[in-house]
């Protein structure tokens, strides 16, 4: 039984501009053949065994030649494997898709190819440069600048000279001397706008307009423009940019650091990529279950002795609600409990399993909790659910005011001790231009982790409880947000970025 190939287009780059069907044939996958071009994020979507294989530049690896690709292709099908076959922007634009397909056909493999937003369209879209124009340009054509035969071109550059719409073109940073001669040669204007993309779509996009006379030595080695670039040539080049939206968000090229645990750092991740920013991920603690359950499981089997419960973050629901449903019980032994949350997301999470606090405390302070909480709970039972460390402000404000108040550990929060190697040596380089910083434990697990090489990021502080613990530290704080949430953290560092 021979396999199935997918071609499948990745798109320029950004990571959500691949098709719904190409992430469906990416999940089908045994094995994946990539290019270089192609955004490593996307091998996400793969399945967790599948076989991941970059064929392009990446590290040292060498760059596979196309009949070694395609016999690959061939013998991987062949042996009954569903193989997906990415490749950057649309598979038939100057990616030899063709030949791949044609392989396959003659080979009797089944195939499918899936579409992909080609670096011309993407480059139009995300520098505010249409290619083409009602008024400018009513056609466009899309060119290689790849040079074939030593320097004898065989693209007739005449003819395109006189083409009547804009001109994109893909791979012509290293011929921009050629191509650009023969185009001015051929009678195209040496005035005619010129607009040079680099990496579209990418957090480090980049743009350089000129005239047709000057490509040349703008991408000369000399200025160091490295590939993948492409150039439009034609009126709309030099269109007013006021259609330029992404260049121009407010944190566009930042890069940010979200420290926070894996399964809560996307939301605040998107946040700052919706920005413009680039997120990345280095975890500083990470969340488990508790070492032992005993502690839990006796406070469960008494539930109806607590007149209140208290769940200090959205772990701890998790955790503890889990664990009920875990033994087998359900959210009706809450039954008696009125129950009190820190903050709306860990009210959020309590809708999640059909439960609404009493209480919530306006801000994210422990504090502020036991002071609401307080008048109501003398001489009463309180069950309070907590991470094996955090502050314990909350429970001795309780006792103060007369109330009996058991901890249950239902999670451990533990510092991750090394950071991934990558970061460590954008942080050591001054790579990370806003590190966020949204509890005391993350703050010292991140001076533990990155040392001396934190000074080199500027720091975002969720609350005064944390700046504290990083002056304590010895690092100094950038911004903090104003409300204590990962929005008010957000906006603050766009404040602070002006
Ligand atoms: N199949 C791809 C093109 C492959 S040829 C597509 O459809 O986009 C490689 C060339 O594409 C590069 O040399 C460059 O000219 C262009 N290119 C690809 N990705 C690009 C990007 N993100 N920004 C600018 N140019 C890009």
């Amino acid at each position: 039984m021979p396999g199935h190939v997918y071609l499948i287009g990745a798109g320029p780059g950004d990571p959500q501009l691949i098709t719904l069907r190409g992430v469906q044939c990416l999940k089908k996958a045994d094995i994946v053949l990539y290019d270089g071009l192609v955004n490593p994020q996307l091998l996400a979507h793969a399945a967790a065994d599948a076989e991941l294989v970059c064929v392009g530049k990446h590290g040292q690896q060498r760059i596979w030649t196309q009949d070694e690709i395609q016999v690959e292709l061939l013998r991987l099908a062949g042996e009954g494997r569903v193989v997906a076959r990415l490749k950057g922007g649309d598979p038939a634009v100057f990616a030899r898709g063709a030949e791949e397909a044609a392989a396959l056909s003659q080979a009797g493999i089944p195939f499918e190819v899936v579409p992909g937003i080609t670096a011309a369209l993407a480059a139009g879209s995300f520098t505010g440069i249409p290619i083409t124009h009602r008024h400018h340009a009513s056609a466009v054509a899309l060119v290689t600048g790849h040079q074939q035969d030593n320097d004898a071109t065989d693209l007739d550059w005449n003819a395109l000279a006189k083409f009547p719409g804009t001109l994109v073109i893909y791979m012509g940073v290293t011929t921009a001397h050629i191509w650009s001669k023969a185009l001015i040669d051929g009678g195209k204007r040496a005035d005619t706008p010129v607009a040079i993309v680099r990496r579209c779509t990418w957090s480090d996009q980049q743009i350089f307009r000129c005239t047709l006379a000057e490509v040349a030595d703008r991408l000369s080695p000399a200025n160091k423009i490295r590939p993948p670039a492409l150039v439009i040539v034609g009126p709309v080049a030099d269109l007013p940019d006021q259609l330029d939206w992404f260049q121009r968000r407010p944190l566009f090229g930042q890069r940010v650091l979200v420290t926070r645990p894996i399964g809560q750092a996307d939301a605040l991740g998107e946040a700052f990529k919706e920005l413009g920013a680039d997120p990345l991920y280095q975890p500083a603690v990470e969340i488990a279950p508790p070492a032992d359950w005993a502690d839990v499981d006796d406070s469960i089997a008494r539930l109806a002795d607590f007149d209140w419960i208290v769940f200090s973050s959205r772990n701890g629901v998790q955790f503890y609600l889990d664990r009920i449903l875990e033994l087998g019980r359900d959210m009706r032994l809450l039954g008696r409990c009125q129950i009190a949350a820190v903050g709306d997301r860990t009210a959020e999470a309590l809708r999640q399993y059909g439960l609404l606090a009493d209480l919530v405390p306006e801000d994210f302070e422990a504090a502020s909790l036991a002071a609401s909480l307080a008048p109501q709970t003398a001489g009463k039972q309180i069950l309070s659910i907590r991470a094996s460390r955090g502050r314990d402000v909350l429970r001795q404000q309780l006792v103060d005011a007369g109330a009996s108040v058991r901890d249950v550990v239902a999670y451990q929060n533990r510092d991750v001790l090394q950071a991934d190697a990558g970061i460590g040596q954008r942080m050591a380089d001054g790579q990370i231009d806003w590190t966020t910083v949204t509890s005391s434990a993350i703050a010292r697990s991140l001076a533990q982790m990155f040392g001396d090489s934190l000074h080199r990021t500027k720091l975002a502080s969720l609350s005064p409880i944390t700046t504290q613990t990083l002056q304590g530290l010895g690092f100094s704080v950038a911004c903090e947000a104003k409300q204590y949430t990962m929005d008010g953290l957000v906006e603050a560092i766009r404040q602070a970025d002006v």
